[in-house]
């Protein structure tokens, strides 16, 4: 372990009364971690929690699909446990890196958890991916959630057939949202534009492709179940996909799949208004138009064993192109690197053990902490952070006793009027209520909130006082 600039902390010893931790990120993560830190006694820990957006939630207000909108329910209790104890302090609107360094961060808490996520969609290199009406799913994603980094993105539903790139819940996610019709989303709290701009949709045809077989698509049985009660949606399967498919005989879920994807292949029920069509074995390798996205050029894939025991997708000479007029491709997310912090470019997250973040000689980095998928990468539930924020406090926790932090050398209290002195318009955790009631008091009939989608919108509420 690398020894710690500056005094070192040592909390058995009289002085150390309290530990102060900086939380970045106000995700699932980042309250998971709080509420697990706000529970210790001895000593008594205290959290500021910081977001560069004024509102609570992460990926749970712009990540889960609007019409899962029960999913977000959590963030409700995770914010109850966070604050109990009034030992926890929200300053939305913070980016850290622009208003505020990490070594600033560092000089007012003892130590500081990044719970930032993994924000960045994995690219898709493919010959016309920029075309207008080509999206990664994290924009996409965000634009239909309400989140203000998207809301002017160029959608148009103004074409018969739409293609998702993509064999995981988020791809499958997008398509049941572009097949849903505006009753059906009436209830959820997807953004007003976008639900107006899919009550004027064209699209009849979803098609979603994955590149290797039905048996190694990542969906979840749920999701996959949920598509077949899409109202007036066919969902079509072609049976000789599922003929050699090679199934785990062992795994529930795959065995829940197989069965649902071999009734939607038998279903044969071609009347509806619209049509979900799961492909599999292809992949993209152009997406094609002049101006704009008009189709796409896909290569039939065969299986074959792979070094590491699994089974890949290896492009044949077949290719087919089909037409469309919109592209969404979700094939996985990745971290950004974040400013001062070290970053493993091939994992898209921040190296650490257990939490613990590692420069590249493999050294521990003093007082630097993260949690969620920043820390282990896009995969998991929800829930999965609660084990994985645990690991962490057990790290920071263990390192204080340890004496291996370094003591601060300003209170914690002190980064509000630093933030004051740099302008910086700061909604706290009664600016961040304002929002959520305001939210929920323009709701339409039915819906749980109608989302503020522009920053200065969110100011002025937030500012706005109960
Ligand atoms: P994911 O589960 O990792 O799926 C990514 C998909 O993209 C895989 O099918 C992968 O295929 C495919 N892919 C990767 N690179 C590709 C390429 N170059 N060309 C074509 N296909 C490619 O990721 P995700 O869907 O973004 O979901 C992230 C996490 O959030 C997952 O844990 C997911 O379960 C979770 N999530 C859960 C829910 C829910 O519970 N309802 C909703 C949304 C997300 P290969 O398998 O061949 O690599």
């Amino acid at each position: 372990m690398r020894p710690s600039s500056g005094k070192e902390r040592n909390v058995n010893q009289p002085d150390a009364q309290r530990l102060d931790v900086a939380i970045v990120g106000a995700g699932p993560a980042a309250l998971y971690a709080a509420a697990e830190l706000v529970k210790l006694g001895d000593p008594p820990v205290y959290v500021n929690l910081f977001d560069r957006l004024p509102t609570l939630g992460g990926l749970v207000r712009a990540g889960v699909a609007p019409d899962h909108a029960d999913r977000r329910l959590v963030i409700d209790t995770y914010q109850r446990q966070a604050r109990s104890g009034g030992r926890l302090r929200f300053h939305g609107n913070v980016e850290i890196g622009r208003d505020i360094t990490h070594a600033e961060l560092l000089e007012h808490h003892d130590a500081v958890i990044y719970a930032v996520g993994a924000s960045a969609s994995q690219a898709l290199n493919v010959p016309g991916k920029h075309l207008p009406g080509c999206h990664e799913s994290s924009r996409f994603v965000a634009w239909y959630n309400g989140h203000p980094d998207a809301a002017d993105l160029d959608v148009s539903f103004d074409c018969e057939r739409a293609v998702v790139i993509g064999n995981g819940n988020v791809a499958l996610d997008v398509a049941r949202i572009l097949l849903k019709s505006g009753s059906a989303l009436a209830s959820s709290d997807i953004a007003e534009h976008a639900r107006e701009a899919l009550a004027h949709s064209r699209i009849r045809e979803v098609c979603v492709v994955g590149r290797r077989g039905p048996a190694q698509a990542a969906f979840t049985h749920p999701e996959l179940r949920e598509l077949g009660e899409l109202d007036d949606v066919s969902v079509v399967v072609d049976p000789d996909d599922l003929s050699g498919a090679r199934w785990d005989q062992g795994n529930f879920d795959a065995t829940l799949k197989r069965a649902t994807l071999e009734a939607y292949s038998k279903s044969g029920d071609e009347t509806r208004a619209r049509r979900l069509v799961l492909r599999f074995l292809q992949s993209p390798i152009e997406v094609l138009g002049r101006g704009r996205v008009e189709g796409i050029r896909l290569v039939r894939n065969q299986l074959v064993a792979s070094e590491d025991g699994g089974l890949k997708a290896v492009a044949s000479q077949q290719t087919e192109d089909l037409a469309a007029g919109l592209v969404v491709h979700a094939i996985g997310y990745r971290g950004k690197p974040l400013a001062d912090l070290p970053f493993d470019d091939g994992r898209g997250i921040v190296p650490n053990r257990d939490g613990r973040v590692l420069v590249l000689d493999d050294d521990v980095m003093p007082g630097a902490y993260v949690v969620g998928w920043i820390k282990r990468g896009p995969r998991g539930v929800i829930g999965s952070n609660k084990a994985c924020a645990r690991q962490t406090v057990r790290a920071l926790v263990e390192d204080a006793a340890a004496g291996r932090l370094a003591q601060p050398a300003k209170p914690a209290s002190a980064i509000e009027a630093l933030l004051r002195e740099r302008q910086c318009k700061v909604v706290d955790f009664q600016g961040w209520r304002n929002i959520d009631r305001h939210e929920r008091a323009h709701a339409r009939d039915g819906q749980p909130r109608n989302k503020l989608v522009r920053l200065d919108d969110m100011l002025r509420v937030g500012a706005s006082g109960p």
